[in-house]
């Protein structure tokens, strides 16, 4: 397990994320909401225990925007209502349990490899493929 550090664009939220070896890569997601969300064509993403995920400096300053994902169960992200970086967010749907995080936020995000890319049924036509690429979701 490694801790890596993230903050975010302006420096008034700061993060750590304790990873096991393979959490310590970037999921592409290639959906709608991503792109609207970060205007780009793709997210970096990874599954993380709640627990091993902590906010060490203004989180409680972060703000919630939700919306309803593919399963209808609310998704929650969390972003600095400053500059607007966005650390995490918790998809209902994966139990209390686990947050997604947004791994390109994180400090050596640049030295992770890519694991996966999921929903590339919306994936733009120009964009090679770098991992094993899912229509929606990997199979449980
Ligand atoms: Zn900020
Ligand atoms: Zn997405």
């Amino acid at each position: 397990m490694t801790t890596y550090h993230g903050k975010c664009y302006c420096g008034q939220t700061e993060w750590e994320a304790t990873l096991e070896k393979e959490q310590a890569s970037h999921i592409l997601c290639h959906c709608n909401v991503c792109k609207a969300l970060s205007g780009s064509t793709y997210t970096l993403n990874q599954i993380v225990p709640k627990a091993n995920f902590k906010l060490t400096k203004g989180g409680e300053a972060l703000k919630c925007f939700t919306y309803y994902g593919e399963s209808g169960k609310p998704v929650h992200c969390y972003y600095c209502p400053n500059c607007t970086a966005h650390p995490y967010h918790h998809q209902t749907v994966l139990g209390d349990d686990k947050i997604i995080l947004r791994t390109g936020l994180l400090d050596k995000a640049h030295e992770f490899p890519v694991a996966a890319e999921i929903f590339g049924k919306e994936k733009w036509g120009w964009e090679k493929e770098v991992a094993q690429t899912f229509e929606t979701l990997p199979p449980p």
